[in-house]
């Protein structure tokens, strides 16, 4: 196998059809990875394995909340299943409420969490046992720009992604002694439906990130793919703990 060589490798991809984790997606199938898309909507996941099949792989979409411990366990069985292991685990699922810290209810609260932070302990979990039989495993943990910074419109979001990079140390060290890599990707701004989102509801934020990003343009899903197939392969193999910034510059500008 080369260094960014993944053919017959099974990658689970969270949140997988769309965004980040669908440019994510198309670097593994690129690189020979065989896909599960793992969402909730439907419509999107069949475009999304569509479009990967057509890149010359094998993908499935599989309907799960990572948020769901059942849901999570199920989505596994279901890649064993279709594949016969799990290799590659991206957890990118997320999702953000935009509202000063005060104004959150706990629900909120719990939702931001769940879907960002405790979905990555319970997916990372469930395909533990799956990659120490295999003797390796490699596990993508997509953090955040706020996973660094704070901002006024995202504290339990910011709260998931500074847990995440934390989460993403203690696996690593935990796991190394089984050869399984763990790393966090921290993206920048990305035009994602995400996004667009936060550009309706922050006002001067599209200007702000233009301004502020040393590469003069928003990020798009596709910018991440090659990270993944780093953090994924061979390449990375003494690579663990780390949490790298795919960001046009942002995060170093002072
Ligand atoms: P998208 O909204 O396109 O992607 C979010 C994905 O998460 C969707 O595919 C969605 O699928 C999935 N998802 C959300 N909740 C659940 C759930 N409970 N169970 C299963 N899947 C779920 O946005 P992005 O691509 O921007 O976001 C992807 C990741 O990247 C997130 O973790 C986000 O925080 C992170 N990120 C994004 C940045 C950006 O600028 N865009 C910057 C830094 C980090 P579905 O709705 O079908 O379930």
């Amino acid at each position: 196998m080369t260094l960014f060589e993944l053919k017959g490798q099974v990658a689970i991809v969270t949140g997988g059809n769309g965004g980040i984790g669908l440019g994510m997606a198309r670097g593994l199938a690129q690189a020979g990875a065989r896909l599960v898309v793992a969402a909730r909507n439907k419509d999107k996941g069949r475009a999304a394995v569509e479009e990967l099949e057509g890149l010359g792989t094998e993908a499935r979409f599989c309907s799960v909340d990572v948020s769901d411990e059942a849901s999570v366990a199920a989505m596994v069985r279901t890649t064993v299943d279709a594949f016969g292991g799990v290799d590659i685990l991206v957890n990118n699922a997320g999702t953000n409420i935009r509202k000063q810290p005060q104004e959150y209810t706990l629900a909120e609260w719990r939702q931001v969490l769940d879907t960002n932070l405790t979905s990555a302990f319970l997916c990372s979990k469930a395909a533990y046992p799956l990659m120490k039989k295999a003797g390796r495993g490699k596990i993508i943990n997509i953090g955040s720009m706020m996973s660094i910074f704070g901002a006024s419109f995202a504290s339990a979001y910011a709260a998931s992604k500074g847990g995440m990079v934390q989460f993403t140390k203690a696996l690593a060290t935990a796991w190394a002694r089984d050869n399984i890599q763990v790393n966090a990707v921290l993206p920048g701004w990305i035009d994602t439906e995400l996004t667009e989102g936060a550009r309706r509801e922050v006002p001067g934020l599209h200007e702000r990130v233009l301004a502020r990003t040393p590469a003069g343009r928003w990020g798009v899903g596709d910018d991440l793919a090659g990270i993944a197939v780093f953090l994924a392969g061979r390449a990375s193999d003494f690579v663990t703990g780390t949490a790298i910034p795919v960001d046009g510059g942002f995060s170093s500008l002072g």
